[in-house]
């Protein structure tokens, strides 16, 4: 399928779960995510009408974006996967948002570096939530000390929450991930109401609508959208 037919494709079926959930599609924000795949393929997306990209590593989204972001400044670009401690500096220089922040030590390297920006670094809690890689911090109360880490911190700011439900066809198990999510915003929300907590990022290919159905405000969306990966 072309990547035009894809992304409209997938905005039907997000139109559709916001339909059956009672919500406006305004409200959840499509991300191509792009980690694997080719500038080419990047350029079609962005003519499809695509403008939230997400990449997994540092050095390929630094090698892969930095003309296309001079060529397209309305691009906004999200780092979603791990990210090591040696290259806190280059991803707070060059992402808009941090989805992918797992541990304290990162909030404490991440506040120094984007000290260096402009303006004030946006960034994601990440919550386990069940998927198998136990990526993201292990319970609320460890997000509630994060939390409170990152809002002692001037040049950054959180926006919200980030998980990965676990690859299973058992939809139960995938919904409760995203409940818990959800629940675990609420309660930052009413624990430092001063800040801004209305991000929910979950969603992949495989189970964007039951996110939706959720309460997800982001889905990152990469095979449904460019086909399977070239590792
Ligand atoms: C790769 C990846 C995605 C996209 O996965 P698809 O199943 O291809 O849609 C979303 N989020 C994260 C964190 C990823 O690493």
């Amino acid at each position: 399928m072309a990547i035009s037919e894809a992304v409209k494709r997938i905005n039907e079926r997000i139109g559709e779960a916001c339909l059956r959930a009672g919500r406006r599609p305004s409200e959840v924000r499509l991300m191509a995510v792009s980690k694997f795949h080719t500038l080419p393929e990047i350029e079609e997306a962005w003519q499809a009408g695509i403008r939230l990209f997400g990449e997994n590593r540092v050095q390929e989204a630094a090698a892969k974006f930095a003309d296309f972001r001079a060529r397209h400044p309305g691009a906004e670009l999200h780092l979603i996967g791990s990210l090591q401690r040696n290259k806190a500096k280059t991803a707070a220089a060059f992402f808009d948002l941090i989805q992918s922040v797992d541990r304290e030590a990162l909030i404490e390297e991440l506040g120094t570096a984007a000290a260096r920006r402009s303006e004030p670094l946006q960034v994601l809690l990440e919550l386990h939530t069940g998927e198998d890689s136990k990526a993201g911090f292990p319970d609320t109360d460890s997000l509630c000390r994060a939390a409170e880490r990152l809002l002692s911190c001037p040049a950054l700011i959180p926006a919200g929450l980030m998980t990965m439900a676990p690859f299973t066809g058992d939809e139960g198990r995938i919904r409760a991930s995203f409940r818990a999510l959800r629940a675990a915003a609420e309660r930052l929300s009413a624990r430092f109401p001063e800040a801004c907590w209305s991000c929910l990022s979950m969603g992949m290919s495989n189970d964007f609508e039951i996110a939706i159905e959720e309460g997800s405000t982001l889905v990152r969306i990469g095979t449904a959208l460019f086909g399977e990966r070239h590792t």
